[in-house]
């Protein structure tokens, strides 16, 4: 077995993470590629960022706070990569769908040796022993290192030719911070999809490079399928994307729900319903959702499940002492319909309106119309809550990285006068 990878997993531990991390900031953009055991050098804090254990706007804060813009320029940077990507989905959603389009017909038509082979690397018999290790360390700790999802990804797309969104959903049932725009964005980028001419290729060079000699040493079977000279990008047939033409993410004005009967939905992507705006109602009881259906036909594996019902206890204690007793808490099991539990809860609780944080495109949000004219029918009115730090920084997201960090960067560089004094 792996030795376990920190994950934080409750807001404590993502605020004491956070905190142990700041003193190596200045350092991450030297030791940031570097995969090495219990990976020090990163601060593994992708599962709470994800869940909304903690939000993007405290990291940044805190780095602005601690240190000199451009000490902390580089972890500011992917930081902002994740709002990017998010936001990039935002603008671009029909990749989402073409992604679950792909998958459902590869499951239905691929042909069974090309599915053997998909398993085989899936379950870390590959032969080139290096990417072994790393699906076994994905399945069994439900973290991997950014630079070992890139080599993985780029083996899977451009060694063994296989396609982009079966890897991308093999992500996604084992990562703890698995992430619908983060990892199909990815996958999309080490294909040479998101990008006119930038395809990422695995190099043994590389490898060498920044992957731990005991590591690399105790894995050297097969790696002579990754040398420089071997590796050739699998052509990507790059196409522009359509973009919507307006973000449509308006958010509620919640003073109109002040002294109204309503209930607070808290689901995966946003955590923190005890912060900030939601703060302004007065919930009569909330609802808690650890786990929405998944896309894939395959099961979550357990490091993954294990983390969101952490995440999920975490949340129970926090609304619990918000609330100052459990009474009025109820939890959707993952056994149970999501959608047809809250919709119940809502009519139980005679509630005039459900508040949640607004979902980013994925599985909540494919459902997002469906659950607004459930709830419009039993008579209750779907507030969607969108927090600033969306509101300042999706719109910017249509285009390149470039331009939306020129933009970041001269914001954050302001931010920083004023959270510093
Ligand atoms: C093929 C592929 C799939 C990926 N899938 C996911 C995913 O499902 N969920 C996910 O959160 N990240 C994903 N990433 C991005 C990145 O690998 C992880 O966010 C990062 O490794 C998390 O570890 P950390 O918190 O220690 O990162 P750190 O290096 O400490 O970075 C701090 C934070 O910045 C953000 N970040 C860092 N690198 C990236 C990046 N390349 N893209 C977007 N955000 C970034 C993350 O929120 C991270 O927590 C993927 C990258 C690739 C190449």
């Amino acid at each position: 077995m792996m030795p376990p990878i920190f994950m934080a997993a409750s807001r404590d531990q993502a605020l004491t993470a956070l905190n142990d991390f700041l003193p190596k900031v200045p350092f991450y953009g030297q030791r940031r590629n570097r995969v090495i055991p219990g990976h020090d050098d990163v601060s593994r804090l992708s599962g709470a960022l994800r869940h909304r254990l903690i939000q993007e706007s405290e990291i940044v804060d805190a780095v602005l706070q601690q240190h000199a813009f451009q000490a902390g320029e580089k972890y500011l940077q992917e930081v902002l990569w994740r709002t990017y990507w998010k936001g990039w989905l935002e603008w671009h959603p029909s990749v989402w769908a073409d992604y679950k389009h792909s998958l459902a017909a590869w499951h239905d038509g691929a042909k069974d040796r090309t599915k053997k082979r998909a398993v085989a690397l899936m379950e870390g018999r590959s032969g080139v022993a290096i990417m072994d290790f790393f699906a076994q360390e994905l399945m069994q700790t439900g973290y991997l290192h950014n630079h070992a999802r890139m080599w993985w990804a780029s083996f899977w797309i451009h060694v063994e030719r296989l396609p982009w969104y079966v890897g991308a959903d093999f992500f996604m049932r084992h990562l703890c911070d698995a992430d619908v725009a983060s990892n199909t964005l990815g996958w999309r980028w080490v294909a040479g999809l998101q990008t006119a001419g930038k395809t990422y290729l695995v190099r043994a060079s590389n490898i060498r490079k920044y992957c731990d000699p005991s590591l690399l040493e105790a894995h050297q079977a097969g790696l002579e399928r990754l040398e420089d000279d071997v590796v050739e990008a699998c052509p990507a047939p790059f196409a522009s994307i359509p973009c919507i033409e307006t973000l449509e993410r308006p958010t509620a004005d919640l003073s109109r729900w002040a002294d109204r009967r309503v209930g607070w939905w808290v689901h995966p992507e946003d955590s923190l319903a005890d912060q900030d705006d939601l703060q302004k109602s007065k919930p009569v009881s909330v609802l808690c959702t650890s786990l929405v259906h998944e896309t894939s036909r395959s099961s979550v594996s357990n490091p993954s499940t294990r983390y969101r019902h952490q995440v999920a206890d975490d949340v129970r204690q926090r609304v619990r002492s918000f609330m100052g007793s459990g009474d009025r808490i109820h939890t959707v099991e993952p056994s149970q319909h999501w959608m047809e539990s809250l919709v119940q809860w809502a009519s139980e609780n005679h509630l005039e309106a459900v508040l949640a944080y607004r979902p980013f495109v994925g599985l909540i949000h494919d459902r997002m119309t469906e659950l607004e004219t459930r709830l419009e029918v039993a008579g209750v009115v779907m507030v969607w809550v969108e927090r600033d730090w969306e509101t300042t920084w999706l719109p910017y997201a249509k285009k390149g990285f470039f331009a939306f960090w020129k933009t970041a960067r001269e914001q954050l560089l302001v931010r920083q006068t004023y959270v510093s004094s």
